[in-house]
């Protein structure tokens, strides 16, 4: 069942009713057209969010999974604050965060922190590990004793499994995956609840990836932190995830649990995304190609957003987007089809 007692519980972060749009800047004449004889200004953007809400509780790990291109990492980028979303909100621990001044922002900063793709971008290269690690806290603890700001650099450090003695070393210095463990420290250092995590291990070496995993696995566990975990790679969702947001074009067609998620996909993009993961046992479902082009985030098509690849779409998918629609399992899946029970 889909976090079969989530209703009831006090949530700590809530999406509402998320658009994300990115206008496309183009010149006053590229902007001009004629429709129906009139000539009318049409200004372009890429929709790269459309209509996503969804409900994170304490010690969820909440995967979002989805193709490149398809929002995941606009989502968290405008969580964390480092995007306006272009309508919806974001609720955090019961206060609405996303319209607030940057200054009024820092208290669920600090409570939510986010650890990126790619650790040689995120880290300042001129800046010592001790340095990259001591700011964030100092930044959050105005007036914070030095020893008590050494203290917990050499804790953070010690957890991630870098060692405390190499503190004055930079950057260039370290392996990616060091690097990565350095990035985390970062975001421990000051005590944060939730962790938006933005594809961490996908820039690793394969042989790494396992590791940086289990950090952020028992890293949960010791620290009681929430996830929002956003991925392209399924197996890692199964292994890592306690729920599940399948995206699509900006919205979600599929959440669930994991176990649900993985067992009985409801989605035929879904299914199709499963059916694509290898898998040693021989029962496992054929692999299910998908034909027909992806829209354009420039111009969704009405309706349904897969109706362009979907071997189910009928006329209302063509001309009616369908809602989240809780199964008895638990699992909440935007499909006519599925609701119609034309799709098993
Ligand atoms: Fe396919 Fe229609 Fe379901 Fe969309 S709503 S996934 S087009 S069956």
């Amino acid at each position: 069942m889909e976090n079969s007692n989530s209703d009831h519980k006090a949530k700590l972060l809530e999406i509402r009713d998320l658009y994300k749009a990115f206008p496309l800047s183009s010149g006053l004449l590229e902007q001009l057209q004629f429709k129906k004889g009139r000539l009318v200004r049409n200004r372009e953007s890429v929709k790269a969010i459309n209509g996503v809400s969804l409900d994170i509780y304490p010690g969820d790990a909440l995967c979002v999974v989805g193709e490149s291109g398809c929002g995941k990492s606009t989502i968290a980028r405008v969580v964390t604050g480092l995007l306006r979303p272009t309508s919806g909100s974001i609720v955090f621990d019961n206060e609405r965060i996303d319209h607030l001044p940057p200054k009024q922002q820092l208290p669920y900063r600090r409570r939510m922190q986010m650890i990126f793709q790619n650790p040689y971008a995120s880290l300042n290269p001129r800046m010592t590990v001790r340095q990259t690690l001591e700011e964030p806290v100092r930044f959050h603890n105005p007036g914070i004793a030095n020893g008590a700001v050494k203290e917990k650099v050499e804790e953070v450090m010690a957890s991630v499994g870098v060692d405390p003695g190499w503190s004055n070393r930079f950057p260039h210095e370290f392996s990616g995956g060091q690097r990565q463990r350095i990035s985390i420290a970062r975001a421990l250092t000051v005590d944060p609840e939730v962790i938006v995590a933005d594809e961490p291990i996908s820039a690793l070496d394969v042989s790494i990836q396992a590791q940086v995993l289990n950090l952020l696995m028992e890293a949960r566990e010791e620290r009681s932190l929430t996830y929002l975990f956003i991925t392209h790679d399924l197996s890692v969702v199964e292994h890592f995830g306690s729920r599940v947001a399948v995206m699509y074009l900006g919205a979600i067609c599929e959440l669930a649990d994991t176990a649900t998620l993985f067992g009985t996909p409801r989605h035929p993009y879904t299914q199709a995304l499963l059916s694509a993961i290898p898998r040693l046992k021989l029962d496992r479902p054929a692999h299910i190609k998908l034909k027909g082009e992806i829209p354009t985030p420039i111009d969704l098509p009405k309706g349904c957003l897969f109706q362009t690849r979907c071997l189910y779409a009928d006329e209302r998918c063509r001309q009616e987007r369908p809602d989240l629609k809780k199964l008895n399992s638990g699992a909440r899946v935007a499909c006519h089809g599925v609701e119609e029970n034309r799709i098993e």
